[in-house]
């Protein structure tokens, strides 16, 4: 008998076994139809031997010390801060825009962040009430960066003019009127030394916890027996689209390895104007590898596929509350993770929350729970 059942080796179900073996003494079967531990931050050498991430470019930031704190115990973490170019106009020009990008897309050279604010200030469209991804961009620089950097990216990402996405999607992208370009602004931005994978094996590695790939809960919800479960698949799937599909979109990967040492700048180009893929990524940025080949990533995003983004839009945020109140009243069983809880969630908050939900469970459960149970 496992006291738990936890669906998912990603970030969410990695983090609640690890918790509940290693604090609480629990037993713990994790599950993961797919076919390694890690989710969605699964990297991997590929056949070149160059360490990519296979579901797309995974990077980690936080400005949490606590959760940073947390995943150092199974991993030593390479400093990295992430630089994105966007090829704008036939240009390489930083992503998020900053001051840099201004003075190279029309040729200027305001050299103060009052010349910037300047300038943007003369362009901004004033709008009463930000609701939209677009409300977000066009309040801040106006409409012809918003053209050219933020409505084709958004539009071929999510399929939806950036009109109908709440504003939380492009409000993930600052605008800089310095010159700063780091992608992120987080006090805590580092890549685990060996790789997601590793750093999830060590997490997992506990006599408690026993791992079965390749296994879905469909499989063995009748034929196991466990007292509580950790879900973290999507939640409309758990309750059978009762109330029809959850929207998440999808992502197709195309990895390919090229005959040279170096095909690109920074790690992540993103191409907002031109392609139907939205960004490439070569990975030796992140890791530091040295090899004379080198890999990337072309991101085709699609509506069929592997759930990857909830998509943020007040209809869907309703459809959700109905399988919110679902989960709510399920007994034994704890929702987890992005696609369980239906959050465009990074990684960092992905763990936070899993560790919140560890501290609940904690405060409500007599230990060890099978005492209880008994
Ligand atoms: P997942 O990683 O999706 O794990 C859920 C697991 O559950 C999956 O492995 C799935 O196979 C399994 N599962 C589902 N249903 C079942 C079932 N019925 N039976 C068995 N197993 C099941 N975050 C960052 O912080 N920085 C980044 O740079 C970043 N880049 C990203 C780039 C892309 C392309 C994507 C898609 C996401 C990115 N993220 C990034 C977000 C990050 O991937 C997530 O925050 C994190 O992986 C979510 O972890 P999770 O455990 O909730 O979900
Ligand atoms: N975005 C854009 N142009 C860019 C970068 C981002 O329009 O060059 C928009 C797009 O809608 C994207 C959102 O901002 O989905 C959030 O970007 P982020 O890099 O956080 O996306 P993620 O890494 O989660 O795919």
């Amino acid at each position: 008998m496992h006291d738990w059942l936890v669906v998912g080796a990603g970030f969410a179900g990695s983090v609640m076994a690890e918790r509940l073996a290693r604090v609480r003494g629990d037993r713990v079967l994790l599950i993961d139809r797919r076919p390694h531990v890690a989710g969605n931050a699964f990297d991997t050498p590929d056949a070149a031997g160059v360490l990519i991430h296979q579901y797309g470019p995974h990077i980690f930031h936080t400005n949490s010390e606590a959760i940073f704190a947390y995943l150092s115990d199974f991993t030593d973490w390479r400093p990295y801060e992430h630089r994105v170019l966007a090829m704008v106009d036939g240009q390489l020009l930083p992503i998020p825009i900053n001051r840099t990008t201004i003075n190279r897309l029309y040729g200027l050279s305001l050299s103060s962040e009052a010349e910037v604010e300047a300038f943007l200030a003369a362009r901004v469209e004033p709008i009463e009430e930000i609701r939209t991804s677009a409300d977000v961009v066009l309040a801040r620089v106006g409409r012809d960066l918003y053209e050219k950097f933020f409505r084709g990216y958004t539009r071929k990402q999510w399929g939806v003019d950036p009109s109908e996405l709440d504003k939380s999607v492009t409000a993930r992208v600052p605008t800089r009127a310095n010159e700063d370009d780091r992608y992120f602004g987080d006090r805590f931005q580092a890549m685990p030394a060996e790789g997601f994978t590793r750093m999830f094996e060590r997490m997992l590695d506990h006599p408690n916890i026993e791992i079965r790939l390749g296994t879905d809960l469909k499989e063995i919800r009748d034929r196991v027996p466990f007292r509580r479960m950790i879900y973290t698949g999507p939640v409309d799937e758990y309750f059978g689209f009762r109330f029809g599909k959850l929207p998440y979109r999808s992502l197709r990967f195309e990895h390919v390895t090229v005959d040279r040492e170096w095909h690109q700048p920074v790690a992540v180009v993103n191409y907002p104007q031109t392609e139907d893929f939205t960004r490439v990524t070569e990975y030796k940025h992140l890791t530091g590898q040295s090899h004379p080949r080198t890999s990337l990533t072309y991101e085709y995003p699609s509506d069929d596929g592997d759930p990857y983004y909830p998509v943020p839009r007040p209809e869907n945020a309703a459809l959700y509350k109905r399988y919110e109140a679902l989960a709510d009243a399920e007994q034994d069983v704890w929702f987890v993770g992005r696609l369980a809880t239906y959050r465009y969630y990074n990684m960092d908050q992905v763990v936070g929350q899993a560790l919140a939900t560890f501290r609940r469970i904690e405060d409500g459960l007599e230990r060890p729970i099978r005492a209880a149970a008994e």
